[in-house]
Formats: C-alpha cells, sequence, structure tokens
C-alpha cells in the first residue's frame, strides 16, 4: 500500500464499490481494481475530500477524472482478458489506464495535452502502474504499434474514428462514447471480420469532448 493510502481511503473505496455494484457493474475483476487503486493519489488537491464520491472531478486543463461508475461500466464492456493490447484514448489523470492495468493487460495510452502527459508519466510509475504513454491525437490510434484486442476512448467523440476501428484485430473490441458535447452513446463495436462491424448500444453518458490535434 503506498505511504499516503490508508485504511480509511480503503473503507471509503469498499463503499464506492458497492454503489458500483448496486448500478450494474458485476464483473468481479472490475470491482476489485477500484478496490484497490487509491482515486484520491490520482486528483487534484483541491478535491482529495470527493476522491471516493461516484462523480467526475476537474485534474486541470479542463479535462476531467471519469466518474468511477463510467471507468467500471467501460472497462467491464471492453472485458480484457489477461495480457490482451488494449489502447485508450484519453489518458487523463490515468485512473483508467491503472484500472485496465490491475486487470492484467497491457496498456498504450495517448493525450492530446502535453501538460497532462507529463503529469501523469510521472504519477503512474510512482505508483506501480506502467502503461506505454504517448503524446498525440488519439484519432489517429497508434498504426505502428496495432492491431490492438481492445481500444477504449475516454473522451465524446462526435463520430466513431475510422482509424481506430482499422487497428482493431477481427475479434476485437473498440468501446466509445459517440455523441455531441451535450451527451452520448455509449458503443462497444466488435470487429467481426475484416470488413464487418457490428454495433451495441449501452446507454447515455456525458463526457469531456474528444478533440483534434494536439496542446502544447
Ligand atoms: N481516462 C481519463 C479520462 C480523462 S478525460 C481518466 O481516467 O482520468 C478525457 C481525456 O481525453 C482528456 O485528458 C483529454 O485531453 C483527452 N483527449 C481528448 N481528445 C483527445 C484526442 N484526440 N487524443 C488524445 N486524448 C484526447
Amino acid at each position: 500500500m503506498d505511504a499516503r493510502d490508508s485504511l480509511r481511503h480503503k473503507g471509503l473505496r469498499k463503499r464506492l464499490v458497492e454503489g458500483i455494484r448496486i448500478k450494474g457493474v458485476r464483473d468481479q475483476r472490475v470491482l476489485d481494481a477500484i478496490a484497490k487503486i487509491p482515486r484520491h493519489l490520482f486528483m487534484d488537491s483541491s478535491f482529495i475530500q470527493f476522491a471516493y464520491k461516484d462523480q467526475a472531478f476537474p485534474i486541470g486543463a479542463g479535462q476531467t477524472i471519469s466518474q468511477p461508475f463510467t471507468v467500471a461500466f467501460q472497462t467491464q464492456l471492453l472485458d480484457v482478458q489477461p495480457n490482451e493490447k488494449v489502447l485508450e484514448v484519453g489518458t487523463g489523470s490515468g485512473y483508467q489506464a491503472a484500472v485496465l492495468l490491475e486487470i492484467g493487460a497491457t496498456v498504450f495510452t495517448i493525450e492530446r495535452q502535453r501538460e497532462l502527459f507529463l503529469k501523469v508519466q510521472q504519477l503512474l510509475p510512482e505508483l506501480g502502474y506502467h502503461p506505454k504513454f504517448f503524446y498525440g491525437d488519439g484519432y489517429k490510434g497508434l498504426p505502428t504499434y496495432g492491431p490492438f484486442d481492445k481500444i477504449i476512448i475516454t473522451a465524446g467523440a462526435p463520430y466513431v474514428p475510422e482509424d481506430l476501428l482499422l487497428q482493431l484485430r477481427v475479434g476485437g473490441v473498440l468501446v466509445v462514447p459517440v455523441g455531441p458535447t451535450e451527451k452520448q452513446i455509449m458503443y462497444k463495436i466488435t470487429r467481426i471480420s475484416e470488413e464487418e462491424f457490428e454495433r451495441e448500444k449501452h446507454g447515455t453518458f456525458v463526457f469531456v469532448p474528444m478533440l483534434k490535434g494536439t496542446v502544447n
């Protein structure tokens, strides 16, 4: 356990996990990851006291750490198996990446805001989490590192990025909230052959927008 974590935090996490279970996430690997990860260490000091509320909070650069239920829900849809290659678009605080690492994925994560990219690259290894970090535009994905077993987009996409679909292996899954800035529909898209994709809808969410290009 990190020295900045405590039994009190652990107790708060247990309650958070119970709330997420009641809201419908039943994948035990996902719930165990949330029970273990010290979310308060991913947050700005001004919001630390709220770390175990099931809400999104600001993390700087106009971005947010996603609501724990949303992280759990997206991760459950992704259905990660140990050692699968997962691409995350929108590193942000690094919390979602930590959840993916806890359940055994090899994680590649892209962030377009340089400030957040630099911050998370210091924080995650301190907590024992080692994804591969990239600074860039997630719309393009990481063509030289693909294909991926799973891809997760953690910002609201105005449409499904074609380049990302093409970086999925056959049988691979993309989980992405799609829609305008006010609200998005969560899609689970499975590549069932080279040419064919199957889409399922999984409810409405609100994310910060997925934007083009990078911010220095
Ligand atoms: N997964 C994060 C959620 C952060 S919010 C977490 O667990 O904290 C979404 C993040 O996506 C923001 O940091 C935002 O800067 C980033 N983002 C938005 N558009 C992007 C793009 N095209 N490429 C990469 N990152 C992007």
